[in-house]
Formats: structure tokens, sequence, C-alpha cells
């Protein structure tokens, strides 16, 4: 699967994606793989969970998503920050 760097936009392989936001943006490892991490709707197991509501869409997605599967928005505030921090320099 491909993500797209949140700094500068690029779609990355997730492999390579991993090495990019370690190499351009400082990221850890962890970090940019729970960013790439992000479950399909179809891979969600049939168990009652923690819903809301993606801020940026609208649409129900569980609260431990990090990447709303909506509209591909970011949706964990510690990541947001991190984005946010490097987009600033
Ligand atoms: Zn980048
Ligand atoms: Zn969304």
């Amino acid at each position: 699967m491909s993500v797209n760097c949140p700094t500068c936009g690029k779609l990355y392989k997730s492999k390579h994606f991993v090495n990019h936001m370690k190499d351009k943006h400082g990221w850890t490892r962890a970090e940019a793989e729970i960013y790439y991490v992000a479950p399909l709707p179809e891979n969600i197991p049939d168990v009652e969970m923690d819903l809301m509501q993606c801020p940026f869409c609208g649409v129900e997605i569980p609260s431990n998503l990090i990447v709303c599967w909506g509209c591909g928005e970011c949706v964990d505030s510690h990541i947001r920050e991190l984005a946010e921090m490097y987009r600033r320099g």
C-alpha cells in the first residue's frame, strides 16, 4: 500500500515511506509505521468499539484509527502535531 507524506505530500510505498519520514523529517520508525498502518473497513473485526466522527469529513471511524479511511486525513492528534511541527520547520 502507498501513503502520502503528510509534510511534502508525495506518495510513497509503505517501506519507502518509513525511510523517507526517518531521513527527511526525523520521525522514528514506530511513528512512521503507525501512521500508515490504518485498518481498512473490511478488516475490522465484528466487535463493539469506540467510534468517533472524523473532524474532516464526518465519517464514523474507530477512535483508535490513525488515518481516516473516508478522507485520508490524519486524525491522530500526536501525529498531526508532529506533522505540523515539521511543516513549520
Ligand atoms: Zn516528506
Ligand atoms: Zn475523514
